[in-house]
């Protein structure tokens, strides 16, 4: 006799919720490092009058409330810090609106990267959206609520910069649109109105459900190419940013530097995506690239690699099946990594930094910078595999990532989709007065305190 399993049940049906221990086994816990903590219960609402129906009941019953996508952000943002409800989101997939003169696509938020690529490849050939290197199974939603990046950042931004509007329910069950689409059947911007989206976007879930998002849509050009530079010291690597982004002719530019395979120990490998209309357009483009690093190559501080076809494959893919591959480094694989966003300058004492690290806590890395917004800033990822199986292997991983929040914080980074412990140290550090706000938009918007509890959490 469970009341709360009945009442749910009739929200959505039986079907779609369950208290099942082996099935609460999967929400217990995500990929990374974070310890698992259980919920009593998991939902799959259908529409947003289920979610509201839900968030009705979590907040009369103040019941814990965590939003859950593809739950693949890695830092345990989606496991149940205080138990509860894990509200899954994947039955919201329909792709409602595709506003081709407008360019944007409004979505429910539960539908996935992969499904969206593949219903623009089909349908719309000509547009696209920006692609996070995450499985294909990682949502719309889930991943505009961390500020998340992708293949189309180094031009346009964070993919929350990308967002024209949102629905959202809020914890207190009311239904609220954000954005153009508040006041017009069009999904077309956030301006001209007060930007209410910073209410929900970045928050991880605990100000409220999103339930739909509008995105923009980018033209796709017919070619793609992507050339990569080769140094061997850190200390360039701002520059050589600054020199290709002044081109404005890369779309995603990404700096990768690892002790494996064995060529790719000790170099700073910078890959530079572009895409055009016509071989003429693509080999101006490769000449403009060539010519921002010629000193470089003259001064033999770095060169262009030739890239296999094989290899140039790999790094045009969209999502770059290579990224999540880590994960099989070790034995009974397992990644996390912090993503720390910072100005492009810090690169290379965060370089430095992520080595120390790596070698006081005995483990191995990965480093893999994103370019975001003409190099406005970067997302600087320090990636520590582990083995799941093996307790201590873990335990190193996690120090690292610890220490590694410790030192981003000091060089003058946020470690981005922050852990709960990671997020308590950004907070010890925020002026005073932002963190006053933020408890008074919390607790304004969530009285009870029933959404995604333990994250966010100003004491
Ligand atoms: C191999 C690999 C590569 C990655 N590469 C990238 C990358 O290139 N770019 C990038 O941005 N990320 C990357 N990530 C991180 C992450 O997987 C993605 O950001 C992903 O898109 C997150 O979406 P999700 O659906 O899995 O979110 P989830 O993990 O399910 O949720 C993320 C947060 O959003 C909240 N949330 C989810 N849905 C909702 C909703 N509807 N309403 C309110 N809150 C909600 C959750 O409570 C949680 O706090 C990568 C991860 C892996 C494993």
């Amino acid at each position: 006799m469970d009341r709360i399993y009945d009442l749910l049940c009739e929200i959505t049906g039986k079907q779609y919720v369950s208290n099942r221990q082996e099935e609460l086994y999967l929400y217990s816990r995500d990929p990374g490092t974070m310890r698992p903590s259980w919920p009593s219960y998991v939902v799959m609402p259908g529409t947003t009058e289920e979610v509201q129906k839900i968030v009705i009941l979590a907040n009369q019953e103040r019941i814990p409330l965590v939003p859950m996508g593809g739950g693949l952000v890695l830092s345990g943002l989606t496991i149940p810090l205080k138990g509860g409800i894990v509200l899954d989101m994947k039955r919201m997939n329909k792709i409602i609106e595709v506003n081709k003169f407008s360019r944007y696509v409004v979505v429910e938020a539960g539908v996935s990267h992969g499904q969206l690529q593949s219903h623009l490849e089909l349908n719309y050939p000509q547009l696209r959206h920006s692609i996070p290197d995450s499985p294909p199974i990682s949502t719309v939603g889930g991943n505009v609520c961390i500020h998340g990046s992708g293949h189309l950042s180094q031009v346009y931004g964070f993919h929350s910069d990308m967002v024209n509007g949102l629905e959202v329910v809020l914890p207190t069950g009311e239904i609220c649109k954000v954005g153009s689409c508040s006041t017009t059947p069009y999904w077309f911007a956030r301006s001209p109105l007060p930007d209410l989206a910073g209410l929900f976007l970045g928050w991880f879930g605990t100000t409220g459900v999103m339930t739909k998002v509008a995105l923009k849509l980018y033209p796709k050009q017919r070619k793609k190419d992507v050339m990569m530079f080769v140094t061997e010291n850190p200390e360039y690597v701002p520059e050589i940013i600054y020199r290709v982004t002044e081109t404005e002719v890369a779309e995603d530019v990404n700096v990768v530097t690892a002790p494996k395979p064995d060529w790719m120990e000790g170099f700073q490998l910078t890959n530079i995506a572009f895409t055009g209309n016509s071989d003429m357009e693509m080999d101006y483009k490769r000449k403009m690239i060539r010519q921002a690093l010629e000193d470089y190559i003259n001064d033999r501080e770095g060169g262009f690699m030739f890239l296999t076809a094989d290899l140039k494959k790999g790094f045009l893919e969209t999502p770059q099946r290579s990224v999540a591959r880590y994960a099989d480094v070790k034995k009974g694989g397992g990644f996390e990594y912090v993503g720390a966003i910072m100005p492009v300058e810090l690169f290379p004492r965060a370089y430095r930094e992520g080595l120390a690290i790596a070698d006081r806590c005995g483990t191995t890395y990965s480093f893999t910078v994103r370019i975001i917004g003409r190099a406005h800033c970067m997302m600087f990822a320090f990636a520590y595999p582990f083995n799941r199986a093996d307790e201590e292997d873990v335990d190193k991983a996690r120090n690292a990532l610890h220490q590694t929040n410790q030192a981003v914080l000091k060089l003058g980074g946020i470690p981005w989709k922050a852990e709960a412990p990671a997020q308590r140290q950004i907070m010890e550090q925020m002026e005073p007065n932002t963190l006053k706000l933020m408890k008074r938009v919390k607790d304004l918007l969530d009285p009870n305190g029933i959404m995604n509890p333990g994250n966010w959490e100003v004491l």
